[in-house]
């Protein structure tokens, strides 16, 4: 009775197992093919200096047009491409593009593009970034790559001298997420990041608690007691701007300013101060 009630449950997980691998084949080919049609576009969200009220710069996030699912966010895709690989060619259009957009921007304006450690670890990775630089026609000094710290947890040796010779080449490396991990201090050590983006989870408590207050201070005086630029991701209310501004931030980026948005909606925001810094 136990044994056949086991093989039951067993057959159920086979099964389980059968359509989530079917469903992993079924998103791979979508996202191959999302890939040759064309069907992939960026959105751009600002980065925001405190000390001179103006967009410093714009991140580039990756969208899915889907034909029924309509606009598909990264988190759903992302982690499959990086498994299959397909992170590499996706990852190389985004540069591709981003550049190109960037490169209808002012020149103070600089450009921020995520990368993968799959991308990273990639041969030819660093060609790939300069060769769409110089495609676009801009320089090295605009773009900033934004990676996790796992791109330093794997194949570390190889990453760091990728990472170096980025930098060498004038390109900024900045830690996204920072503080998620669980060494990013060890991080800090191992590689002379540009700039920290402080995770969105560390803004969240700040107008309820005293000690994420307190948080918030101790990472920006790190950022300055190192001399790396920080920035604090996340900011959707006026108080979470004056918190952060209160313990020392001077760059930001958050729905307050605004959600990442179509290109074409850029050239609006970059010809005016950002409306949530004018005098309340
Ligand atoms: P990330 O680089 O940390 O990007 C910030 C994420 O937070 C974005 O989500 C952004 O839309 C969201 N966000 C920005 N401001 C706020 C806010 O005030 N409140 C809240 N709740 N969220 C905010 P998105 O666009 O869904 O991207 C998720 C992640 O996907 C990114 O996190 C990044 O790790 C990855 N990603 C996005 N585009 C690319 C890409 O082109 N290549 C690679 N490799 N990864 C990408
Ligand atoms: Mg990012
Ligand atoms: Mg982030
Ligand atoms: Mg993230």
């Amino acid at each position: 009775h136990v044994k056949s009630a086991g093989r039951g449950a067993a057959c159920v997980f086979q099964a389980a197992m059968n359509e989530a691998a079917k469903a992993r084949h079924a998103l791979e080919r979508e996202l191959r093919e999302a890939l040759a049609q064309g069907a992939f576009e960026l959105h751009y969200q600002p980065l925001v200096d405190l000390g001179g009220g103006r967009i410093t710069g714009m991140e580039a996030l990756l969208r899915w047009r889907h034909p029924e699912r309509g606009l598909v966010s990264p988190g759903t895709f992302i982690p499959l491409a990086e498994e299959t690989g397909l992170i590499v060619p996706l990852g190389r259009w985004v540069l591709e593009q981003a550049c190109r957009d960037a490169a209808t921007w002012p020149a103070h304006v600089s450009l921020a593009v995520n990368v993968s450690a799959a991308q990273l670890r990639h041969r030819g990775f660093a060609e790939g970034v300069l060769a769409a630089l110089e495609a676009a026609g801009i320089g090295p000094g605009r773009l900033e790559l934004e990676m996790t710290e796992t791109v330093l947890l794997e194949d570390t040796e190889t990453n760091l001298e990728t990472l170096h010779g980025l930098r060498r080449a004038g390109i900024r490396i900045s830690m996204d997420d920072f503080g998620t991990g669980y060494s990013s201090l060890g991080y800090l050590r191992r590689f002379p990041f540009d700039k920290i983006k402080i995770d969105r989870s560390f803004v969240r408590d700040l107008d309820r608690a005293a000690e994420a207050g307190m948080i918030m201070r101790t990472l920006l005086g790190l950022g300055a007691n190192l001399g790396i630029a920080t920035l604090v991701e996340g900011i959707e209310t006026r108080a979470q701007l004056e918190a952060v501004r209160a313990a020392g931030c001077r760059q930001v980026q958050g729905y307050l300013f605004s959600p990442p948005r179509p290109l074409t909606e850029t050239y609006a925001m970059l010809s005016e101060p950002p409306t949530a810094l004018a005098a309340a």
